[in-house]
């Protein structure tokens, strides 16, 4: 199985320029699944718009899925992508998610993008974009592509995808609720 993840890897970097816009019916499941696993968090007293989910690229296997953390654990790095990769890794014993795509509902900053990038992920699929985020809450705005673009490790970005989903995420009234909290702070 890891032989095949690994070929599946190759392929995809053979063909960069075209797969980095390269979204199947399967990513846009999947993106909604995230979404729908990330609404669940708005009938709850931590109310959150930002989360991830890593899939083996080859099979669509989870692997792990989580939302942003940095309220609950005090944890200005917990990002929805950071946390999720951290745990995921954690799980394989490995600091490397070769063979592995990460969905995630919105554009990942450029900490998040680093991150990616640094632990091999094959692809990133994001939802809302940085811009859609940065309507309602503070964002760092250097699109993510343009992190990958200015680097030799590879990791494809697409998106956005199901973004009106994902938009909804953050215009919920709920998590509205929560950004305005957070401008206080
Ligand atoms: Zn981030």
């Amino acid at each position: 199985m890891q032989a095949g993840a690994a070929s599946f890897s190759t392929g995809i970097l053979a063909t960069h320029a075209l797969a980095a816009d390269d979204v199947s019916a399967m990513d846009r499941e999947r993106m909604r699944s995230v979404a729908a696993f990330t609404a669940e968090t708005l009938s709850t007293d931590h109310p959150m718009a930002f989360g991830a989910d890593i899939v083996s690229t080859a099979t669509g296997e989870r692997l792990m899925r989580a939302v942003n953390r940095v309220g609950p654990d005090h944890d200005p790095s917990a990002h929805a992508e950071t946390l999720t990769i951290r745990l995921a890794c954690a799980n394989l014993g490995s600091g490397s998610l070769k063979g592995y795509t990460l969905y995630t509902t919105c554009e990942p900053c450029a900490m998040c993008m680093a991150c990616a990038l640094w632990s091999g992920l094959d692809r990133l699929v994001f939802g809302a974009t940085i811009a859609d985020a940065g309507r309602f809450v503070s964002q760092i705005s250097i699109p993510a592509k343009e992190v990958a673009g200015r680097t030799d490790l590879h990791c494809v970005v697409a998106g956005p995808v199901e973004r009106e989903v994902c938009v909804k995420l953050f215009t919920d009234p709920r998590m509205q609720k929560v950004f305005a909290m957070w401008k206080k702070h």
